[in-house]
C-alpha cells in the first residue's frame, strides 16, 4: 500500500461553504422556523401565522404584521426611490446582511439575538426563499426570490427583479423544499410527523413566552389551526392552551433578581400537587428558547424533595441577563448561551422557587389539618 501521495490543498468554492454553514445552523425545518419566529418578534409583529407541509421539508410559511423590512433610511424614502429599495432587497440574502448591529462592539449590549445577518442567508442556501414585505409607509409590497444568497428569477424567463404587489403591512417569508440542495439530508428525514411536533412545540415555547403576540400554526391542507392564540390571552392562559388545564391550574408564578449577577428572572413553575415523567422546561434568555442541561438539572434537584419519586415539574423561565454578561457567540446555532457567574444565578433562582414550593407546600398541610 504505502503512503497516499499528497493532494493539492485547495479552497472551497464558496458555494460549498455556504451550504455547509448552512447545512449546520439549520439541522432541522424546526432551526429554519425558530430563526423566522425571532426575526417577526425582532419586528414588533403582534400577529404570526404559520403554514408548514410535510413537516416543514415541503413548506414553511410565516406571515407577520411586523415593521417590514426597510434599510433605508426614512429621510432618503421618497415614493421616487423605488431603485434603492430594491438594492436593500438584492443585499438581504447575502451573509452578514443585518439591521441590527454594525459594529463588533454592539455585541456586547445587543438586547436580540439576531445579529449575524445569516438565518435568511443560509436558508436561500437550502431552499426556495420568497420575501414579501411591506413597511407601513410603502404603497406597494415587495415581492423577490432568492437563492444561493442572490435574487433570482422565480420561473425560468422571469426576471429576478424585486416585483411591487399589493399587500399588507409586515413580512411574509416562504421556505420551499428545505435541504433540496442536500439530498442526504433530505433523505435522513424519515417522519414529518416528527419534524411537525418539533415545530408545534417551538411554536407553543414562544406562544408562551412572546406576551401580546397572536400566533396560529396550520398544517397546509387542514381547516383548522394545530395552534392558536390570541394576541391578549395571559401567560397562564397560553399554558392552559398549549399544555393544558391540569398543569395550569397548578402553577405558581416567581420573580427573583439580583444586580451583584445582573440578572432577572421570572415565570411559572408547577407547585408540589403536579408532577409528570419528564420535566418540562421551557427557558427563554434574553427572550430567544435555548437549552441547558446545567440550570434544569438544578431545578430538579429542587424539586425532588417536594415531588414524588420520579415525578417532575413543568418550569417556564423567562432569564434576563445584562447583555454584557452573556456570550451568545459560542456556537453558529445560538442553542447554546454562556453567562457570567452562572452557578450564582442558577443558585439564587432555585433558592426562591423552593422558598415559593415549601410555602404552597405548608399551606396545604395547613389545610388539610383544619
Ligand atoms: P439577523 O436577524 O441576524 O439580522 P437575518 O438573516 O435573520 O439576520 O435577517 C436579516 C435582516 O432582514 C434583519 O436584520 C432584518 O432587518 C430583516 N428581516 C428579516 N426578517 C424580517 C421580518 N420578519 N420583518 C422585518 N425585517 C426582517
Ligand atoms: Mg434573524
Amino acid at each position: 500500500e504505502g503512503p497516499r501521495p499528497a493532494r493539492r490543498i485547495r479552497a472551497l468554492d464558496p458555494d460549498v461553504v455556504n451550504k455547509i454553514a448552512a447545512g449546520e445552523i439549520i439541522v432541522a425545518p424546526v432551526h429554519a422556523l425558530k430563526e423566522l419566529i425571532e426575526n417577526a418578534v425582532d419586528a414588533g409583529s403582534t400577529s404570526l401565522e404559520i403554514l408548514v407541509k410535510d413537516g416543514g421539508l415541503k413548506l414553511l410559511q410565516i406571515t407577520d404584521n411586523g415593521s417590514g423590512i426597510q434599510i433605508v433610511p426614512a429621510v432618503i424614502y421618497t415614493g421616487a426611490n423605488q431603485a434603492l429599495k430594491k438594492e436593500d432587497l438584492a443585499i438581504l440574502c447575502e451573509r452578514h446582511t443585518t439591521s441590527k448591529i454594525s459594529s463588533f462592539d454592539d455585541l456586547a449590549s445587543i438586547g436580540t439575538y439576531g445579529f449575524r445577518g445569516e438565518a435568511l442567508a443560509s436558508i436561500s442556501h437550502i431552499a426556495h426563499l420568497t420575501v414579501t414585505t411591506k413597511t407601513k409607509d410603502s404603497s406597494l409590497a415587495w415581492r423577490a426570490y432568492y437563492v444561493d444568497g442572490k435574487l433570482a428569477p422565480p420561473k425560468p424567463g422571469q426576471s429576478a427583479e424585486p416585483k411591487g404587489v399589493a399587500g399588507r403591512p409586515g413580512t411574509q417569508i416562504t421556505v420551499e423544499d428545505l435541504f433540496y440542495s442536500i439530498p442526504t439530508r433530505r433523505r435522513a428525514f424519515r417522519s414529518t410527523a416528527d419534524e411537525f411536533n418539533k415545530i408545534i412545540e417551538m411554536v407553543g415555547r414562544y406562544a408562551i413566552h412572546c406576551d401580546g403576540v397572536g400566533f396560529t400554526c396550520k398544517k397546509a391542507g387542514e381547516s383548522s389551526n394545530s395552534l392558536s392564540i390570541q394576541a391578549q390571552a395571559t401567560v397562564n392562559d397560553r399554558i392552559r392552551q398549549i399544555y393544558g388545564s391540569a398543569v395550569a391550574n397548578e402553577l405558581i408564578s416567581f420573580d427573583v433578581s439580583d444586580s451583584r449577577w445582573g440578572f432577572r428572572a421570572d415565570g411559572f413553575a408547577s407547585n408540589a400537587n403536579y408532577n409528570i415523567k419528564k420535566t418540562t422546561f421551557l427557558l427563554f434568555i434574553n427572550h430567544r428558547s435555548v437549552e441547558s442541561s446545567v440550570i434544569k438539572k438544578a431545578l430538579e434537584q429542587t424539586y425532588a424533595s417536594f415531588l414524588p419519586k420520579g415525578g417532575h415539574p413543568f418550569i417556564y423561565l423567562n432569564l434576563a441577563i445584562d447583555p454584557a454578561r452573556v456570550d451568545v457567540n459560542v456556537h453558529p446555532t445560538k442553542r447554546e448561551v454562556h453567562f457570567l457567574n452562572e452557578d450564582e444565578v442558577v443558585q439564587e433562582i432555585c433558592k426562591h422557587i423552593e422558598t415559593k414550593l415549601a410555602a404552597v407546600d405548608t399551606s396545604r398541610t395547613f389545610m388539610a389539618q383544619t
